[in-house]
């Protein structure tokens, strides 16, 4: 199954049994409405929103396409598969669509490339990948036995923080890596952006569907805006149906200006 475009963030979800009701019903609300990619992690709510995903997707495997993340201390062979079979159990499943490993720590890459494939051979993950990979690391994974096996890159990306499109985006398009946009609206402030505001008024949508609709117009760019909100899920649903004209293109653009030099990749 390939990655869906549009899917949902699970981040804080999980954190608070109160809420619990409400996020399970968000993400049902997503899967109804077409969005078929959930991102989530270990780390989110120290396993809470893998169980939060876990109940959402019951009986509903086959419309999901499951991404989840490993913590660095996690990615040697000795804790990896422990690991995975912890989170496969939190969300109910017997695969993991596409195992990430949340950000570099200090267990040798060769060690974790080997670790994923014995998990990709063993049937328990369908591909795996990398977040939080500037190209250098990349081209260090690259050069590995098995490296060249890496799916996808999850980075922060969105209007505000577009460091990636002068290096990163085009190291990945190149090799068939799909590029996973974190924070699509730099977790909430750029849907109260002056210049989305506007951009919003002439397209009919609002600054928020706008943020979304802009990386979802970047070829092999997947977009994963997190909602808990009946409302903020609709709305980014509907992002898949929304095109924005050159003139309003033009004028993100001059707001939010594309990098003409390196910068290094940043990170929530
Ligand atoms: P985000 O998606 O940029 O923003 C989430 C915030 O925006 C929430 O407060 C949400 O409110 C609000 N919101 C959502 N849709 C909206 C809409 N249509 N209109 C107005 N407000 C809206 O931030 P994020 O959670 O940081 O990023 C998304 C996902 O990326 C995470 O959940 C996580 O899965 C992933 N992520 C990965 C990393 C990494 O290191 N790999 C880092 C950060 C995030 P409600 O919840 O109240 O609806």
């Amino acid at each position: 199954m390939r990655m869906p475009r549009l899917g949902m963030g699970t981040w804080h979800m999980g954190e608070d049994a109160s809420r619990r009701r409400d996020e399970v019903a968000a993400l049902r609300l997503g899967l109804d409405l077409g969005m078929g990619l959930i991102d989530t992690a270990e780390m989110y709510g120290e396993g809470g929103a893998e169980e939060v995903v876990g109940e959402a997707i019951r009986g509903r495997r086959d419309e999901v396409f499951l991404v989840s993340k490993f913590y660095p201390h996690h990615a040697s062979r000795a804790q990896l598969h422990a690991a995975c079979d912890r989170s496969l159990a939190r969300l109910g499943v017997e695969r993991i669509d596409c195992y990430l490993y949340h950000w570099r720590g200090r267990v040798p890459l060769a060690d974790t490339v080997a670790a994923l494939e014995a998990l990709v051979a063993a049937g328990k993950v369908a591909s795996w990948g990398v977040s939080n990979f500037d190209v250098a690391d990349m081209d260090e994974l690259a050069a590995i036995r098995g490296g060249d096996g890496v799916a996808a890159n999850q980075v922060l990306y969105n209007l505000a923080r577009r460091g990636i499109e002068f290096d990163l985006l085009p190291w990945c398009a190149a090799r068939g890596v799909d590029v996973m946009a974190y924070s699509p609206l730099d977790e909430g402030p750029l849907a109260r952006h002056p210049a989305l505001v506007e951009a919003a008024r002439s397209s009919g949508a609002t600054p928020a569907q706008v943020a979304v609709a802009w990386l979802l117009h970047r070829p092999g760019v997947a977009v994963i805006p997190k909602a808990a909100t009946p409302g903020h899920v609709r709305a980014n649903a509907a992002c898949a149906a929304l095109s924005l004209d050159a003139p309003t293109l033009q004028a993100l653009d001059r707001a939010f200006p594309p990098p003409r030099s390196k910068r290094p990749l940043e990170m929530i």
